[in-house]
């Protein structure tokens, strides 16, 4: 069974085909370039990127894929949380596509993509999952496809805009977290960085106050490789020490952790020994793609989820609490 994915929720245009649950494409068009000049996404030239991107990148997926349109058994696209524009592009044209094929449709949660690329078969729930990207630093309890419970979540910046941040800071580019993963690794010496919200009554996040503290380590004259060691240690200490604070609160042992950021070596490492079953997505589906979307919607499927109308909106905010439970679940 074929899977086209689809990802439009930001500014990297992805687009993805899973056979029978196992990734056989994965192609990403970045917008980092066209971006960098502002500082940041502009929200009106990542839909116009998406929408010059998107048909071609389908084509070259299907080409590369061996396969042609007819071939495709289900289409599925994220149908939200993002940037509307950008969503728009890539799900609207997968409902013209699922459409024009009459093939089945699926909207999927672009966190429930992220979980599900790191999430390996056969792994039953409940176990925690953390999301941590550009931006989200979401912690699930997962009890089951479809079904999430938000135990804590960042009270500023996210995980991967801290990194982006200090390495703006530093003046290294975008995305940071590579950039700054590889000054860490050079540096002879680490900058003092205090861990936040140590002995705090929740499981949330703070990354905002690390940001700061690499200002004015820079502007007392730290290096910057020894400041770039230092931000990574405390951040992954951070990371570490909520989650290690939720595996004992819930009992649970098993902990999936994906986004951008569980590409961090770091953090791998730190988790990995701690003692718990960890799971990380394979290579390439940490970051935003259109596989994630595929397998997300491959799962559903396979669980009797009955295909979405193609009267469906996209959705800019969308809690993953809120998702759909799956059909005959509850
Ligand atoms: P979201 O999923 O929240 O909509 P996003 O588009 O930022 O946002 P991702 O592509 O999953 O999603 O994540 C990108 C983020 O991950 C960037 O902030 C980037 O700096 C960070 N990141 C990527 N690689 C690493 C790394 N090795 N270490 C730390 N952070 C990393
Ligand atoms: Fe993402």
């Amino acid at each position: 069974m074929w899977v086209l994915g689809i990802d439009t929720s930001c500014d990297d245009t992805g687009v993805g085909l899973v056979k029978d649950g196992q990734v056989v494409v994965n192609l990403i068009r970045s917008q980092v370039a066209l971006h960098q000049a502002y500082g940041g996404v502009v929200p009106e030239l990542a839909s116009r990127e998406h929408l010059k991107a998107i048909r071609p990148l389908a084509e070259r997926a299907l080409a590369e894929a061996g396969l042609s349109p007819a071939g495709l058994d289900l289409v599925a696209a994220t149908r939200g949380p993002g940037l509307i524009g950008a969503l728009l592009v890539g799900f609207t044209f997968a409902k013209g596509l699922a459409f024009a094929l009459d093939r089945p449709f699926l909207g999927i949660h672009h966190l429930e993509a992220h979980i599900v690329a790191a999430w390996p078969e056969g792994l039953d729930p409940p176990f925690l999952a953390l999301v941590a990207s550009g931006g989200h630093t979401h912690l699930f309890e997962v009890l089951d496809l479809g079904r999430y419970r938000l135990l804590g979540a960042t009270l500023d910046d996210a995980a991967g805009e801290a990194f982006d941040k200090v390495a703006r800071l530093l003046g290294l580019g975008f995305p940071g977290g590579p950039e700054i993963e590889r000054l860490a690794e050079e540096a002879e010496e680490e900058a003092p960085f205090a861990v936040p919200l140590r002995g705090q009554k929740g499981l949330d996040f703070s990354f905002s106050g690390l940001k700061t503290r690499a200002v004015q380590l820079l502007e007392k004259g730290y290096s910057k490789p020894a400041i770039a060691r230092g931000f990574q240690k405390a951040a992954v200490a951070h990371l570490q020490e909520v989650l290690l604070e939720a595996v004992r609160r819930t009992g649970h042992r098993t902990l999936l952790v994906a986004g951008g950021v569980a590409a961090n070596r770091a953090l791998r490492a730190g988790l990995e020994g701690a003692g718990l079953r960890v799971y990380f997505p394979p290579k390439g589906l940490s970051q935003d793609n259109g596989a994630m979307v595929a397998l997300a919607a491959y799962r559903r499927f396979l669980k009797g989820e009955p295909p979405h109308p193609l009267s469906l909106d996209a959705r800019a905010y969308w809690p993953l609490e809120e998702v759909s439970h799956l059909a005959g679940v509850e």
